[in-house]
């Protein structure tokens, strides 16, 4: 995890000085401190005629303690309406 956090850290000061990094600062800010409800249950994934919750880890404690997934923080923060993770999902939309 500690490993993790710097590589977080670095990200948020590399994005804080202007760099094109997509992820939004409230889901690198939640994964930096790991406070982001997992596995989750806002999303599903459906491989091999299988239905998984969250991802096909779900029940690996130790996967999910160590979850590098950021596409569920992001969703996370989306619902809860964190502008800058709105601004990065507005990013997906295509522009002219
Ligand atoms: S490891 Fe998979 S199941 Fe666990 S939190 Fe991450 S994405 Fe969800």
């Amino acid at each position: 995890m500690e490993k993790k956090r710097r590589v977080i850290k670095r990200i948020l000061n590399l994005k804080k000085k202007g760099y094109k990094i997509f992820n939004s600062t409230a889901c690198l800010k939640g994964v930096h401190e790991d406070n982001w409800v997992r596995p989750s249950k806002i999303c599903y994934v459906y491989a091999g005629n299988k239905l998984y919750q969250c991802s096909r880890a779900f029940g690996n404690d130790d996967a999910c303690k160590n979850c590098g997934y950021l596409g569920y923080p992001e969703i996370i923060y989306i619902l809860k309406l964190r502008p800058s993770a709105i601004i990065s999902a507005l990013n997906y939309l295509p522009r002219k």
